[in-house]
């Protein structure tokens, strides 16, 4: 028989050069299997999708039983499938005023393009406000809002009328004007290596967007259900977007996204003309059942408080010389570690140590932590024990 991998190298479309490519088994808890048997700690969590753990068997549990009800019935918005009605009510419920109304998508990069039409539609303007180093998906107005040339140059002509602004520049907020539609934001950088606003920025934001009726996006679509310690990352700086981009763990594993607004804004999709946005798979019902399945966990559970106290014991217990700066909050970490080249070693020592992770699209001498919110006490013991070595490994000596 065929090696699979290569089989995977063959006929699938690739991202890299050079895929992490371990073959998956199966995927329980905070790790991932191979059918040699190994075991690996998963630091990426699909990138924050995973948040309660692979394989949850509530989230199983809600698939298999919407599973039996229905699957996909119609294009979004015309039929009531409780999956997606309940989910929306627990969603306005957790969220702050007035973000009560829930058009759900398939992914990030659809409810980041939701958003910004939204943001168009409600405005009247053109302009939009991007920030340096962002990541807010690949779909061709999702990668206009990114943060960096070199991964839009070729694809150009993209949307056009965007300005790009430092992340934390309080100068810069004033290019934010009266022509402005929309600044898109993430409350926390991700691909900018775990990047935290400073002291009163959001807040200085917030203000800003107010001042000049340019609508606040925030794309929570990593930072989001608990990742950051908060349910939501905004919490953190007590700010409230105008809308607000959801994907990755919103589906609790399954495909979906979300962008949610007020009432009043969300309606003005369905004026002049109305199917303003259409989808057809967006919302779908086993995804939102799963969703909504994988927020009671977190909810219940309060994973999200326990992530910060997760979080500060797993950088307590990493120490070593290769290691310069610990960034971020709760189970949303970065290691920045001696230079670009050590990472990079890191990086591709990691498999063999016993763990995944993977480098930042915008910083290349960071090493990512998002491992499941989840994950054990004991758990963490191990995982530190790993990556010590993978860094004794690769680091030393100088
Ligand atoms: N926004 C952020 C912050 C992301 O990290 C991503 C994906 O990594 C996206 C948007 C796009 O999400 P998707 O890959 O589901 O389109």
């Amino acid at each position: 028989m065929e090696n699979l991998k290569d089989l995977f190298l063959k006929h699938l479309g690739q991202t890299t050069r050079s895929p992490i490519g371990i073959e998956v088994d199966h995927a329980l808890g905070s790790k991932i299997y191979s059918p040699d048997g190994k075991d690996y700690f998963d630091l990426l969590s699909g990138f924050s999708v995973n948040n309660i753990g692979h394989s949850h068997p509530a989230v199983i549990k809600a698939i298999k039983e919407q599973a039996d009800k229905y699957l996909h019935t119609m294009v979004y918005g015309e039929l009531v499938q409780s999956p997606q009605v309940l989910y929306a009510r627990l969603l306005s419920g957790v969220l702050p005023d007035p973000l009560s109304k829930v058009f759900f998508v398939n992914s990030g990069a659809e409810a980041v393009e939701g958003a910004l039409k939204l943001a168009k539609r409600a405005t009247g303007r053109t302009e939009l406000v991007t920030f340096r180093n962002a990541y807010h998906g690949s779909t061709h107005g999702a990668l206009s809002m990114m943060g960096s040339e070199r991964y839009k140059t070729h694809f150009r002509p993209l949307l056009p009328d965007v300005r790009i602004i430092d992340f934390n520049s309080f100068e810069q907020l004033g290019q934010i004007s009266r022509k402005t539609a929309a600044v898109l934001a993430e409350p926390i950088q991700a691909e900018a290596g775990i990047i935290e606003p400073e002291d009163g920025f959001m807040k200085a934001l917030r203000d800003r967007c107010s001042e000049t009726g340019a609508m606040l996006i925030f794309d929570e679509i990593q930072t989001g259900f608990g990742r950051t310690g908060k349910l939501f990352a905004m919490e953190h700086f007590d700010v409230v977007p105008d809308i607000l981009a959801l994907a990755k763990a919103l589906g609790g594993g399954m495909p979906l996204g979300a962008f949610i607004a007020s009432q009043e804004l969300m309606d003005t999709l369905i004026l002049e003309p109305e199917m303003g946005h259409l989808t057809t798979f967006g919302g779908h019902p086993v995804c939102c059942a799963a969703g909504m399945a994988a927020l009671n966990v977190i909810l219940e559970e309060k994973l999200h408080e326990k992530a910060e106290n997760k979080g500060r014991k797993f950088l307590s217990l990493i120490d070593h010389p290769c290691v310069l700066e610990k960034r971020g909050r709760g189970l949303f970490l970065a290691l920045r570690l001696k230079s670009a080249g050590y990472n990079m070693r890191v990086f591709k020592a990691a498999a063999s140590h016993g763990f995944i992770s993977d480098l930042f699209l915008f910083n290349d001498d960071s090493l990512r932590i998002a491992p499941p919110l989840t994950i054990t006490e004991e758990e963490i013991g191990e995982l530190s024990l790993r990556i010590l070595k993978a860094l004794d490994n690769c680091c030393l000596p100088t």
